[in-house]
């Protein structure tokens, strides 16, 4: 089931022509479509079911430095700068709530990692406190469980996952960019070897460039290009429940449960490292690639099953012309279903570790597909040998946080102006050439 998001507004006519074409309407897209238009270019979005249908209303609202990638920390710095100064700049809610982040555990490996990365994080001035065993527990009150500590990063925040996209693309639509609701892209059209035109269910746009931020769609996508992009899904599941008192202002991060506070009064909840990698073509193809991060989140609880998703969705077999209907078509919106038993293992965590939450429910739950990348950092690049195509993808399982600044990023790419950080480490290459891959902080 899908949980609720809220409705963007279509544009009834389909461009002719357009400075850029942003495929996808995630956060990816939807940001990058807004950061293009206030430079001042004509943006149209198309996206095949709506906007924020997939992991982008799908996600636990987390917006964190805490245990990111090194190479990821300049981008998600400045994306946690424009979080904080979106509302007013778009003259909406986008629901960011600087309320920090809080992880305790009582297992010794989860302080040295945090430990390990702290260390690490220093040199870019991340705020970020290690706690000692009373510390994590007095941040916890009314908490049962004994933490043996912890780790808090009190500049970090949440945003609401069915908001947060939706008022970006509203802001997007003000500044002129024109978005098109169940509009699949089919392909691209070239001329002279660079990218001329975008093919659409509903027509063809003119353009010499192209964003893709099809999030777990894209290698598909790619594929039939003829560019390789090694990507590879992990079927998680989240919950809300219904209101109750608030023991946490932001998210806390524990091994039985996940929770973040929402705008509603009750929380989002799931389990840390918990999810199914279902075998399918695209997965059997770059196995090789993704062997280390497979055996480390196996490791943390992720199971490996076969399931309908061999045969249908973005990571099956799939060929097709221009002029009939594809894949993304036949599947407008992927809804993975829930793990019913992180449901329940989870709420039974929660009730038994904060016992003012007892009576609280479960209202929905759903599944969604983390697009990963064998180094599990995304690809905000343009392809050497399609000039005029750039990706935005594979945010593996953390994009929503740094969504605000992939999409500044991703739009500087586009129009050819100086990055706002170094795009070096999210570079299309990387993943082609044979440069190393290590897999970075889960
Ligand atoms: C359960 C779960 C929990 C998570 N928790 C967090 C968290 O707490 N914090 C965090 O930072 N991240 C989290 N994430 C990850 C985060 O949700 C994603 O990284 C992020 O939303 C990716 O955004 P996106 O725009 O790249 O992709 P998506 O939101 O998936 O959007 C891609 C869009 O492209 C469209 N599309 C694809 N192909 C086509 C086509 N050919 N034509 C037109 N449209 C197309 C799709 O329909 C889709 O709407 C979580 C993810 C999940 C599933």
């Amino acid at each position: 089931m899908s949980p609720p998001v809220e409705k963007v507004q279509s544009d009834p006519t389909l461009p002719e022509r357009a400075d850029v074409v942003v495929i996808g309407g995630g956060i990816a897209g939807v940001s990058a479509a807004y950061h293009l238009a206030k430079k001042g270019h004509s943006v149209a979005l198309v996206e095949k079911g709506v906007i924020a249908g997939e992991q982008s209303s799908r996600n636990w609202g987390w917006c964190r430095q805490q245990n990111r990638d090194e190479r990821e920390l300049p981008l998600i710095k400045y994306s946690l700068e424009l979080w904080g100064q979106l509302s007013e700049e778009i003259g909406a809610d986008v629901s960011f709530r600087r309320t920090g982040l809080l992880y305790v555990t009582d297992k010794q490996s989860d302080l040295d990692e945090w430990e390990a990365w702290s260390n690490l994080a220093r040199p870019y001035q991340v705020r970020s406190q290690m706690l000692s065993a009373a510390e994590a527990q007095a941040m916890t009150p009314g908490c049962t469980q004994k933490w043996i500590g912890g780790v808090h990063s009190p500049t970090d925040g949440r945003a609401e996952p069915s908001k947060a996209a939706p008022a970006l693309a509203e802001a997007a639509r003000r500044l002129g960019v024109t978005i098109h609701q169940g509009c699949a892209a089919r392909g691209l059209e070239t001329t002279g070897g660079r990218v001329s035109a975008v093919v659409t269910e509903k027509g063809t746009i003119r353009t010499e460039a192209v964003l893709c931020a099809g999030g777990a769609w894209s290698s598909m996508f790619c594929r039939s290009l003829g560019i390789d992009l090694p990507q590879a899904g992990v079927r998680s599941t989240a919950f809300s429940t219904t209101a109750a008192p608030e023991v946490i202002e932001g998210g806390l991060s524990t091994p039985g449960y996940v929770i973040r506070r929402r705008l509603d009064g009750g929380y989002t909840v799931s389990i840390r490292g918990r999810g199914r990698l279902e075998v399918t073509p695209q997965g059997l193809r770059y196995a090789r690639k993704f062997w280390p991060i497979f055996r480390k989140r196996r490791d943390a609880g992720t199971k490996i099953r076969f399931g309908r998703s061999f045969l249908e969705g973005p990571e099956a077999l799939g060929r097709w012309s221009l002029d009939k209907p594809t894949p993304f078509e036949r599947m407008r919106v992927l809804d993975p279903a829930a793990d019913t038993d992180t449901v329940t293992e989870a709420l039974g965590q929660l009730v038994a570790s904060y016992p003012a939450l007892d009576g609280i429910r479960m209202k929905d739950a759903w599944g969604g597909w983390i697009d990963n990348m064998p180094d599990a950092v995304p690809v905000i690049s343009g392809v050497d040998r399609l000039p005029g195509l750039t990706l935005s993808t594979g945010y593996s399982g953390h994009g929503f946080g740094i969504g605000p600044g992939a999409g500044r990023l991703a739009a500087d790419l586009v129009a050819g102006d100086a990055p706002v950080v170094d795009p070096t480490p999210f570079r299309y290459s990387r993943l082609i050439d044979g440069s190393p891959l290590p897999p970075g902080p889960m």
